[in-house]
């Protein structure tokens, strides 16, 4: 199915249940109410004469205008292209020009983004442009820009007024096109996070998305009507996917508690709301434990969540069941370009496994680990993880050669991470390929080092890194938070370690820090920290 029409028959069968609640906006819509919307929204951008196939981009924070726009371009068949809400100048530039979007929708400015200043900046000849014929030297495929809000802004068209621009002919016209439009279309272009380098455009057809979507939500049990809390940003897919793709694969309700993550919005989002269900990346969950005032909310009506995202420390998922009272609390792990999710731990495992493992495969996929040559290990060994099935992308937007080293001909997706597969099926991220450290010949996994450290009372957060040595080829530096109101020093942390983890994987540096480089995901950018420490250093 598309996801059109997934969501026609989803709103049809549960009109009056709660689909979508924006705290920071204070809307609160039912499946027909935002049925209203999208429909509308879906005709006015077909009478502003874009064609299926094209790109649009969005570039906005966690707004309703965000879910609205995510099911009426998917049901006029355009491509939906997510623009990080941190980009600026350079970066929108590149991925608006990469994928040739025709089309943007943008907040206008935002606490700390102009995002309307900033495409001045690209495209000067915004300001005298009449709406929808836009002709920017540096920005040539982009004709229309759309503002969120009803506020009128110079060459830009309104979002309340394209919610208005749609006849019956349009109407008409969006319900031929569903009828053409097939479940291996692609319908999705997502940036990659840019955890490692260089954002990468994977291209997701429905058929990927909505089928995830499904299972996540599968996984945790998700009932019709239940609220689930997503503070992660929509433009990642495990917003547009897991929360909102999650939610309405289940008649459930997405609540978005802000425009981005802040902990006490979060904590009163799930307090006030009464929601079962709360995702976050690991750093989300740190952040609200360790808030000052975190214990004084009641947060009894939470029952599951998902962290994902990046490495999950057992220490912290410990207390977001004990703390948090998400006893049926998962993890799951994925990227993008398989839309995202490939393992996740399922609310019937043993709880032993939920917070010590990633789980095991979804249904309909399967995975294999293989050494640098590619022959399969024997059950146990780390390797690199390779996925396949229907999650898997299209490929890399108009970037064949990028596409051919991720995805193989028999159609394995090559992860760059590397994981062990226990005999129950479970799976443990070990880390990625590009953060492994050889140190004296010694292949060392940050990851370990970080799960010990964080076993320390007053570490409240640690990443591990390598950086060059001319002695040992690589060093390790661990980057520490430290609990509020608690004290740590570098022999401390050396002292810890000693006798409890070989001498060559105690860190050779301890660097104590308010917080990391991180994507606006919250994932911790460790290249970033490597070369802030090989600045150091030198
Ligand atoms: P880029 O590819 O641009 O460097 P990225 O890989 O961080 O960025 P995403 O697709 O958002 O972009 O993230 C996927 C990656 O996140 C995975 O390849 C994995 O390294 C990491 N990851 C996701 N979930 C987990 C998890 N539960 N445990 C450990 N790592 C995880
Ligand atoms: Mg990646």
């Amino acid at each position: 199915q598309t996801i059109g029409a997934y969501f026609d028959a989803v709103a049809a069968g549960h009109p009056d249940r709660p689909a979508l609640i924006s705290r920071h906006q204070q809307i609160r819509w039912t499946y027909a109410e935002l049925k209203d919307r999208v429909d509308a929204f879906a005709a006015g951008l077909l009478a502003l004469g874009l064609e299926p196939g094209d790109r649009i981009g969005i570039w906005a924070a966690n707004c309703w205008e965000w879910l609205v726009t995510q099911y009426a371009t998917a049901k006029a068949g355009l491509i939906l292209v997510n623009i990080n809400p941190a980009y600026r100048t350079s970066e929108a530039e590149y991925a608006l020009n990469k994928v040739a979007c025709r089309a943007l929708i943008t907040a206008p400015s935002h606490k700390t983004s102009d995002y309307v200043g900033m495409l001045r900046e690209l495209a000067p000849e915004l300001a005298g442009a009449q709406p929808g014929r836009l002709a920017a030297r540096r920005l040539p495929h982009l004709t229309l820009v759309i503002t969120l809000g009803e506020a009128a802004h110079a060459g830009c068209l309104p979002f309340a007024e394209v919610l208005t621009a749609g006849g019956d002919q349009h109407r008409a016209r969006l319900a031929e096109i569903g009828a053409r439009l097939q479940f291996d279309d692609p319908i999705n272009i997502q940036f990659t996070s840019g955890t490692t380098g260089f954002p990468k455009g994977a291209t997701l057809s429905h058929h990927n998305i909505l089928n995830n979507g499904f299972f996540v939500g599968e996984a945790i049990g998700l009932q019709p009507g239940e609220k689930l809390c997503a503070p992660v940003p929509l433009y990642h897919c495990f917003g547009m996917v897991m929360a909102n793709l999650g939610c309405l694969t289940h008649a459930a309700c997405v609540v978005y508690p802000a425009e981005a993550f802040e902990p006490l919005a979060v904590l009163q989002t799930v307090e006030a709301e009464r929601c079962a269900v709360l995702y976050g990346v690991p750093t989300m969950f740190i952040a609200m434990l360790g808030h000052a005032e975190f214990g004084r909310f009641d947060l009894s009506s939470l029952r599951t969540g998902i962290m994902a995202g990046s490495p999950c420390p057992i220490e912290v998922m410990k207390e977001v069941v004990s703390r948090m009272h998400m006893p049926e609390v998962t993890i799951a792990y994925g990227m993008t370009e398989t839309s995202p999710v490939s393992f996740q731990s399922s609310t019937d495992d043993p709880l032993e496994r939920r917070v010590s493992t990633v789980g095991r495969i979804q249904p309909h996929l399967e995975v294999k680990v293989v050494d640098l040559e590619g022959r399969i290990v024997p059950r146990g060994e780390p390797g690199e993880l390779c996925t396949r099935g229907y999650s898997v992308m299209l490929g890399y937007w108009d970037d064949p050669e990028r596409t051919a080293e991720a995805l193989d001909r028999a159609g394995w997706m090559h992860t760059g991470d590397l994981a062990t597969i226990d005999e129950g099926g479970y799976c443990n991220i070990v880390g990625r390929i590009k953060d492994m450290v050889i140190r004296g010949g010694e292949n060392i996994y940050p990851r370990e080092i970080e799960e010990f450290l964080y076993r320390h009372p007053a570490v409240q957060d640690v990443q591990v890194v390598g950086v060059p040595d001319t002695r040992f080829g690589e060093e390790l530096v661990a980057w520490i938070v430290v609990r509020p109101g608690a004290a740590l020093t570098e022999d401390e942390v050396r002292a810890f370690c000693k006798d409890q983890i070989a001498h060559y994987k105690i860190p050779r540096y301890v660097k104590f820090v308010e917080s990391f480089p991180t994507t606006v995901t919250g994932k911790v950018q460790k290249f970033a920290m490597r070369e802030a420490m090989i600045a150091e250093l030198d």
